[in-house]
C-alpha cells in the first residue's frame, strides 16, 4: 500500500531541494541528454550525491514492477511514468496518470525497460579475490568489493549462507544502515551443523581458519538439543534473523545434522521469530525438514527425486526453493570468453579462466539428465512452489558475483520458466522470503532499486544483461568506473 504520509513529507521538502538542485540537475540533464545510449554516470551520480536526491520523473520506458496479484499497481506498465524522490519511489503510473510536483525534472527513458533490482537469495561473500580463493582473502574491503560486484550487474541485495564471521558481518552491515558503506545490501545467516563441520570439506578448512584469525564466530555447533536452543536463542541475541544448517554426511567425509537436533533448533528459531535456510544433500531429506518446519531450501536437487508428490509438500508447507543450477552447470561452459563477464575482470583472470578451461575435462550432463531437470522444474512450477533466485557464487573459486545470477536466470527458462516467473523469482519472491520490505518491487514508497536495460526481459530472459543504468536508492551507479576499476587490476599472483 502507498505510504502516504512518507510520500507528502517528502513532497513537502520538495520546493527547498530543487532550489538547492538547480545546477546539479542542469548537469544531469545535460549529461542526460548528450548521450543517449551509454549515460555520463558520473554527473548522475554527482546529482544524486547528498542527500536526500532531487526529485526526478523517469518518462516513457516499459516498467516491469514485478508487483504481486494483491497489488494495486500492474505488474508491466507501457510507457510509464514513475516519479523518484528522497531515494524513494513516490508515484507511479502510465504517463499522464500521476500527478508531479511542477519543477520536476524529467527524464526520457523511451525505448528502454525498467524493471526492479535483483536479489541472490543464496551466495557466500569474502572467501573469492579472483586471483585466489580462500579464508586469507576475506576482509572488509573485499566484501565491499564483492558488494560492488552485485551493485554492478543489477543486484540490490545478497544473501551470504552462513560462511561470514559474525561481528565483522554485523558492523558491515552497521556501516550500509548509517550510508558509510555502498553496494549490494549484505545480508547474513548464522551457519549450523554438527561441531567443526558444515561446508564442504574445502571450504571448511576456510571457514575455520577465518575463526582462527579472528576469534570471531563463523560456525556453530550444535552437539544436543539443549546447544540448539541455546544456539537460536544466541544468534536471535545478536541480532542476526537467519540461520543455515548443513543436512549432508558429504559423501561420509562428514557427519550429517540429525533430525532430533534441527527439530529442536527449528521449534526455538519459530519461537524466537528467526527463518532457517537449508542446504540439504538430497531431496530425500526434504520432507522431514520441511515437517519440521524449514523456511527455505538453499539448493534444490532437481532431479527424478523431486518428483509431483514432493513439489507438492513443500508448496503446502510454504517454504521455497533455490534450485542452484549454475555451480554445477557453468563449469562445463567457456565463460571466460563471455563479453558480460569480461567487462568486470582483469585481462590476467581472463586468461587465467581460459587456461583452466581449456586444461578441464569436461563431459556436459546429457539429454537424460535435461529431461529430469526439466520435469522436476515442472513439478515446482505445478505445485506452486515459490522459487528463488540464488548462485552460491563465492562458495568454490571462479563462480562470480551478480554474472552468475544472470546465468541462472537464463537456466530457469531454459527448463521451463516463463520469462516473468524468472523475474519474480530474481526479484520479488527473495525480497520477500529475506524480510527486505522495501525492495523486489516497483511500488510507491519501495526504495528506488531498479535497472534501466535496453531490451525487453520478457521477450528474452538473456536481455537482463542489456544494463543501461542501476540505480540504487535513486541514485545512478558509476559502473563505467567500477569496470575500469576491475579490469586494471594488475596480473594474477603467480
Ligand atoms: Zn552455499
Amino acid at each position: 500500500m502507498p505510504n502516504l504520509t512518507k510520500v507528502e513529507s517528502v513532497l513537502s521538502s520538495f520546493a527547498i531541494l530543487m532550489r538547492q538542485s538547480i545546477m546539479l540537475l542542469t548537469a544531469l540533464l545535460t549529461s542526460l541528454g548528450a548521450a543517449t545510449g551509454g549515460l555520463a554516470q558520473s554527473a548522475v551520480d554527482d546529482a544524486g550525491a547528498g542527500s536526500p536526491g532531487p526529485a526526478v520523473l523517469y518518462t516513457g520506458a516499459r516498467l516491469l514492477t514485478a508487483a504481486g496479484p494483491e497489488s494495486d499497481v500492474e505488474f508491466e506498465i507501457e510507457n510509464a511514468a514513475m516519479l523518484v524522490e528522497d531515494g524513494r519511489i513516490a508515484a507511479l503510473g502510465p504517463v499522464g496518470g500521476i500527478s508531479v510536483p511542477a519543477g520536476t525534472t524529467t527524464v526520457s527513458l523511451a525505448g528502454k525497460t525498467i524493471m526492479p533490482a535483483m536479489i541472490d537469495a543464496h551466495a557466500h561473500l569474502g572467501y573469492e579475490g579472483y586471483t585466489s580463493w580462500g579464508a586469507g582473502n576475506y576482509s572488509r574491503k573485499n566484501l565491499a568489493d564483492h558488494l560492488d560486484h552485485y551493485s554492478y550487474y543489477g543486484f540490490s541485495a545478497v544473501f551470504s549462507a552462513g560462511s561470514d564471521p559474525h561481528q565483522l558481518a554485523l558492523s558491515i552491515q552497521q556501516d550500509q544502515q548509517q550510508g558509510s558503506l555502498g553496494g549490494a545490501r549484505f545480508l547474513f545467516a548464522a551457519g549450523m551443523a554438527p561441531p567443526g563441520q558444515g561446508p564442504n570439506d574445502r571450504f571448511l578448512e576456510q571457514a575455520l581458519a577465518i575463526e582462527a584469525r579472528t576469534g570471531m564466530t563463523v560456525l556453530t555447533g550444535l552437539a544436543d538439543t539443549e546447544q540448539a536452543v541455546a544456539a537460536a536463542e544466541a544468534v536471535a541475541g545478536e541480532g542476526i534473523p537467519f540461520i543455515k544448517i548443513w543436512v549432508d554426511d558429504r559423501g561420509g567425509s562428514q557427519e550429517k545434522l540429525a533430525p532430533g537436533i534441527y527439530r529442536p533448533l527449528l521449534g526455538a528459531a519459530r519461537r524466537l521469530g528467526l527463518r532457517v535456510f537449508v542446504h540439504q544433500q538430497y531431496a530425500s531429506d526434504m520432507p522431514d525438514l520441511l515437517e519440521a518446519g524449514v523456511n527455505g531450501f538453499l539448493h534444490g536437487r532437481l532431479g527424478a527425486d523431486l518428483d509431483r508428490r514432493l513439489a507438492d509438500r513443500i508448496a503446502a508447507a510454504g517454504a521455497f526453493v533455490v534450485p542452484n543450477l549454475g555451480l554445477g552447470e557453468l563449469r562445463f561452459e567457456p565463460v571466460a570468453d563471455d563479453p558480460f563477464l569480461q567487462e568486470t575482470l582483469p585481462p590476467a583472470v581472463v586468461a587465467r579462466l581460459r587456461d583452466a578451461f581449456s586444461q578441464r575435462r569436461v563431459t556436459p550432463p546429457g539429454p537424460g539428465q535435461e529431461l529430469q531437470l526439466r520435469e522436476s522444474m515442472g513439478h515446482l512450477l505445478a505445485a506452486g512452489v515459490e522459487i528463488l533466485l540464488g548462485t552460491d557464487a563465492g562458495a568454490v573459486p571462479d563462480h562470480f558475483f551478480g554474472y552468475t545470477g544472470h546465468r541462472e536466470l537464463e537456466i530457469f527458462v531454459r527448463l521451463g520458466m516463463s520469462p516473468r516467473q524468472a523475474i519474480i523469482a530474481a526479484t520479488r519472491s527473495p525480497a520477500q522470503r529475506l524480510g527486505l520490505d522495501d525492495l523486489g518491487t516497483l511500488e510507491v514508497g519501495k526504495q528506488a532499486d531498479f535497472i534501466v536495460l535496453d531490451a525487453n526481459p520478457l521477450d528474452d530472459i538473456r536481455n537482463t544483461r542489456s544494463i543501461s543504468l542501476v540505480f540504487q536508492g535513486g541514485r545512478s551507479l558509476d559502473r563505467q568506473a567500477l569496470a575500469e576499476h576491475w579490469r586494471a587490476a594488475g596480473p594474477a599472483a603467480p
